[in-house]
This record gives C-alpha cells, structure tokens and sequence, in this order.
C-alpha cells in the first residue's frame, strides 16, 4: 500500500514536491487561503486584477526552465516590459533586463494552478497541530478536528510558521530559526481613466515605494487600469505596526513625488501586507529531511529569496523523498 504523504502549504515550494511525489504516495495538500500560490498572488477585484505578491520570475537552472517548459504560453511566458528606474526628483533611467522575466498568465498564479492540476488539493484548511498517532502523525486543523493520518508530513510553510507547526522531535529544528524574513507593504489602486505612466514597471530608489507594476499592461490582464505599489522592505519593517491610514498615505505621497500622479483619485484602493516577503537569511540548504521521524520542510528559506529556490527547494525534497518510499 502507497504511504499517506501530508504537505502544509500549497506555495510553489509545496506543490513542486506534491507533483514528485505523487506517483509513489497517496499525497494531500492543505493550504490554509481560500486559493493556492502563497506568495504567487493574483487579487482580483472586478474590474481591476492585482499581482500582489512575486511581480516575475527567473529561471537560471535548467531545472526551473524545464518546468517552464513543460507548459504553454497560455499559462506562462516571457515578460517583455518596459522598465524604469525612477528617483523622488521625477528623474527616470531606462532600464534593461539581461536575462528572460517570466509571469503566470492569467494571473501570476496561473502556472500554480496549471501544475497542481491533478494534485489532490483542500484549501481553506489551516493544519493547527501535527500529534503523533501511533507510528504515523495526525494532522488537526485550529479546532482540533482531525484532517487525517499520515506516514510522512512535509511543511512548506513560511519558516516561523513551521517552527511553531513541526514537532520537537525534528531534529533539524534549531535550524529554522536561523531564517530571517524582511515584510512588504502591496497598494493596489484602481482608476477609471489610466494615469499616465510611460513604463510597464518602474523600480524606485531612496524612497518608501521600491517597485510600481500597470499591472493591466501584463498579457492576458483585464483592461481596467489596475496599479500596484510595492514598499520599500526597510520601510515596512519600520513601520509593521504603523496605522493602516498611515501607511497608505505614506506610499501615496510617495507615489506622487516620483510619478507626479495623485493616487487619491483612485476608485478602488487596498493595501495588503506580507509579513514574510522576502528572504533576508536562509539556511544554505536544499531542504530539510528527518527520515527517522517522517518530517520534512521545504521552501524559499531554505535555500534563498526567489520563486525559483523555492521551486528547486520543493522539487528536490520531492524527488528524494520519492527515491525513499519508491
Ligand atoms: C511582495 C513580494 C514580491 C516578491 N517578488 C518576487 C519576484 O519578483 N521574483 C521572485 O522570484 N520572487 C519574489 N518574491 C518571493 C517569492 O514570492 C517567494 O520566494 C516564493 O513564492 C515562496 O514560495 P514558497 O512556496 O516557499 O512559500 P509561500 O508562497 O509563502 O507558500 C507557503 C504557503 O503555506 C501556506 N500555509 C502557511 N501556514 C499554513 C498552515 N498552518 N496550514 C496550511 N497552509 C499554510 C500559506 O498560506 C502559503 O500559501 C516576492 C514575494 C513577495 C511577498
């Protein structure tokens, strides 16, 4: 009989190893959102459509660019934006990208949903607590109903939520609390009439906004002119528990000092915040394997800050632990 596999988190990381796995194991992911991709995010607030989370990848593996490959420009392909670097005087540099930026379409996490495909997938299911059940582990959600035992459990969640999920016994951690994350502030602003922006993406230098995407000028977006503002990490960090207001303002001001558009006139306007954005120490490791215990963790901590390391990190957890139980 096929041993039952649980992985906790349905990010790139996650799914890449439930796609290894799932032709040697009986393989479940729980993933607490209502929608998959983690950090892959695509917002969607009719008329207008938002990537929130990661703007593009890089493949520079030929690991991850098989992976691209697999699939058709339907669901990913090359970002041939135009780019700017824009400083607080309206001083604008054009920019040029040396290596191919890809994007999901048609959204970011439309490649996330194309490989998951035929994963067997709960969403809005938070895993609460990993008990041991004999010689296998139960998985209960935050009201303490069970979701099911299994042989093996891979967490492929964000490093402090692992550290809290995993049991003791794993033997590998210590180590996790070694990963250190920087947050990100995301502004998605939605207007009526398109302000006029002469670039697809402008990365921002020396202020509170660090990267602003016309997101509606990616392939396949819906028309309405859709703008998201990302922060600057270091000013997130100042400001974590700054009042929501504050913050909006904040990037707004910034917005108008490096583009000279008032974002105030907005119709639609929502802030998002990534408490774990991006990867500021990982572990110098591939993954995290404790075969004695049956537990494993995966994810861009592991191994560095890009949607491409989280993908090796669960792809190569997958396939060792396939070679394993295979
Ligand atoms: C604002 C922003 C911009 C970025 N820009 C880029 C970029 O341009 N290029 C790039 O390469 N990378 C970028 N990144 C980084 C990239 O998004 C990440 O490296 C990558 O997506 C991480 O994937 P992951 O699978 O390791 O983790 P995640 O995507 O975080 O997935 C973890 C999943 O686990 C789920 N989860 C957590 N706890 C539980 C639980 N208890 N039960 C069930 N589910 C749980 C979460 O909901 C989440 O879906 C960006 C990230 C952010 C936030």
């Amino acid at each position: 009989m096929s041993k039952k596999v649980a992985i906790i988190g349905a990010g790139i990381a996650g799914i890449a190893a439930a796609r290894e796995l799932e032709a040697v194991a009986d393989v479940r992911v729980f993933e607490k959102s209502r929608g998959l991709g983690g950090r892959i995010a695509t917002r969607r607030a009719e008329p207008f459509a938002f990537d929130h989370g990661a703007q593009f990848f890089t493949a520079r593996t030929r690991q991850f660019q098989s992976l691209i490959n697999k699939f058709p420009e339907s669901v990913v392909q090359p970002w041939s934006a135009k780019v700017v670097t824009l400083e607080a005087d309206r001083k604008r540099f054009k920019r040029e990208w040396y290596e191919d930026h890809f994007i999901g379409l048609p959204g970011m996490n439309g490649l996330l949903k194309a490989m998951a495909s035929n994963l067997s997938l709960q969403t809005g299911t938070q895993v609460g607590q990993i008990a041991a059940n004999g010689d296998q582990w139960r998985l209960l959600n935050e009201h303490q109903e069970s979701l099911g035992d299994f042989d093996w459990v891979i967490s492929a969640a964000p490093a402090p939520q692992t550290l809290a999920l995993l049991p003791e016994v794993f033997t590998d951690l210590p180590r996790i609390a070694a990963a250190q994350y920087s947050p990100c502030y995301a502004l998605m602003l939605g207007f009526d009439q398109a302000p006029a922006l002469h670039f697809d993406a402008a990365s921002v230098r020396n202020e509170p906004v660090a990267w602003i995407a016309v997101n509606n000028n990616k392939p396949s977006r819906p028309e309405a002119a859709s703008i998201l503002i990302h922060s600057d990490n270091n000013w997130a960090e100042e400001n974590l528990d700054t009042d929501q207001d504050e913050i909006i303002a904040g990037l707004l001001a910034s917005f108008e000092q490096v583009t000279g558009i008032d974002g105030r006139s907005a119709k639609y306007s929502s802030l998002h915040r990534w408490r774990y954005a991006r990867v500021e120490q990982h572990l110098e490791s591939d993954f995290l394997l404790d075969s004695k215990n049956s537990l494993a963790a995966c994810g861009d901590w592991c191994r560095g800050n890009r949607v491409e390391d989280a993908y090796l990190s669960g792809d190569n957890l997958g396939k060792s632990l396939a070679s394993l139980l295979g």
